[in-house]
């Protein structure tokens, strides 16, 4: 009595297997028994019958439950499924997912589906906690056609999210004779992160189409008019071919700096490693903008440490930075006559530090996060009236991305701004 009510007999095996049948076999056993004892059996029949009779018992598989009650999947369907093993399933799937029966209610669903879907309650219809009607038409028509079915939609709030959901018929096959049970698998993927690409890649299109388009407008204009009207104008001819001559550099820069954005992105994931010192690089390019700058009337000054600044970098690249930022506070903060170019090390972040201090108008503050966007400009005019393409300070920031440094922003209108290039120090491991 103690061992059939025991709790080890009772998780046993064979002990499940038994399960209702062991009260047949107890009973054929018996009636075997007995014919053999009244001599109407001899022994080894008697024996290898109910040996067979046993065997069979056991095997036959129909009553066998072992799915504990908990795990029952709902009460019209109380046959053995492998919950747990559906659960664990679920689990493993890095994106939200549901198992539903085929009356929409559902039986199991994963901690990202209880965050998209806050109000799923076990057993309750889907629609209580998925209020998207794309979403329960797919489920029911799942159910209908026993097809897959796949729809997207667009959740609003709190924030515009994309996605994806997938209903798919499965099978579950039980441990019984019964067929096997019916469930639809819901899975949504979050398309929000393709869809933002998509929408930036068809703006970068129209942006650097539109930039081209002007200068390509402007050059035709000036062809037609020196074909037409001013064929016979010498003077004419010499003012319009200066200005063909701007536009076309502009298109050539514009179509350079494209370049170098997509060669910088598709070399994102690959960190220079040339030791390359930053006094000479910012020598060579405040030499190179000297012209400029005196054209404009501006002193640019240079403080920087004796003892060299080493970073691993592309040199090619830096130059272009330093170049963007020291020329474009030249371009736009003439006015205020001097350009601090300054730089330092900081050694609590272990990195160096080049700032182009300008004493220009500034910029407001609602621009500042936005500077670093290809084609954005403070004002659209100025920047073209200085040849300016848009894409200096994309281009700055994704170089120093790719150098594990950071590009910062800091400005009070109409005290001037500083632009500054933060750059990893080369430590004892670096080559
Ligand atoms: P652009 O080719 O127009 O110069 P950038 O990406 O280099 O493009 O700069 C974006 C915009 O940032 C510029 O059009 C300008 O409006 C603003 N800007 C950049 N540097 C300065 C500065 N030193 N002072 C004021 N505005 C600036």
């Amino acid at each position: 009595m103690a061992l059939a009510n025991s709790e080890w007999l009772k998780g046993h095996r064979i002990y499940q297997r038994i399960g209702i049948a062991r009260f047949p076999l107890g009973a054929t056993l018996a009636v075997f028994g007995a014919l053999w004892l009244f001599g109407a059996l001899a022994a080894v029949p008697s024996i290898v019958g109910s040996g067979l009779i046993a065997a069979a018992i056991l095997f036959y598989r129909g009553d066998v439950s072992v799915a504990p009650a908990d795990h029952a999947i709902v009460d019209r369907e109380p046959a053995a499924v492998p919950f747990p093993l559906l659960e664990a399933i679920l689990r493993g799937m890095p994106q939200p997912a549901m198992a539903l029966d085929v009356h929409s209610e559902v039986i199991a669903a994963n901690a990202p589906a209880m965050l998209l879907a806050p109000a799923i309650r076990l057993r309750a219809p889907i629609s209580l906690a998925l209020r998207v009607p794309e979403v329960l038409d797919a489920v029911r028509r799942a159910i209908a056609e026993d097809l897959p079915q796949r729809v997207e939609f667009v959740e609003r709030v709190p924030i515009e999210r994309w996605y994806r959901a997938t209903a798919v018929p499965i099978a579950l096959p039980t441990r019984s004779l019964q067929p096997p049970i019916r469930l639809i698998l819901v899975s949504f993927d979050d398309l929000t992160p393709l869809r933002r690409v998509e929408e930036m890649r068809a703006d970068f299109i129209a942006n650097a189409s539109h930039e081209l388009r002007t200068p390509l407008a402007s050059l035709s204009g000036f062809i037609e008019t020196l074909q037409g009207p001013a064929r016979d104008d010498p003077a004419a001819r010499t003012k319009f071919l200066a200005i063909m001559q701007a536009q076309a550099n502009r298109m050539a820069r514009l179509i350079d700096d494209l370049l170098s954005l997509s060669r910088i992105e598709l070399n994102a994931h690959l960190r220079p490693n040339v030791r390359v010192a930053l006094q000479n690089i910012i020598r060579q390019v405040v030499d190179g903008l000297q012209t400029l700058a005196r054209d404009r009337q501006v002193e640019i000054r240079v403080a920087a440490p004796a003892e060299p600044i080493d970073v691993l970098g592309d040199r090619d690249e830096l130059l272009r930075v330093f170049e963007n930022l020291i020329e474009n506070a030249v371009k736009y903060a003439a006015s205020g006559k001097r350009i601090d170019v300054m730089l330092s090390l900081d050694l609590a972040q272990d990195e160096a530090k080049v700032a182009v201090r300008d004493y220009g108008p500034g910029i407001a503050p609602e621009h500042l996060p936005r500077l670093t966007e290809r084609f954005y400009r403070v004002d659209v005019v100025d920047s073209r009236a200085q040849g300016g393409t848009g894409l200096g300070l994309a281009l700055a920031k994704h170089i120093l991305n790719r150098h594990g440094g950071r590009l910062t922003i800091a400005s009070v209108p109409g005290a001037g701004a500083t632009f500054s290039a933060h750059l990893p120090l080369v430590t004892g491991r670096d080559p």
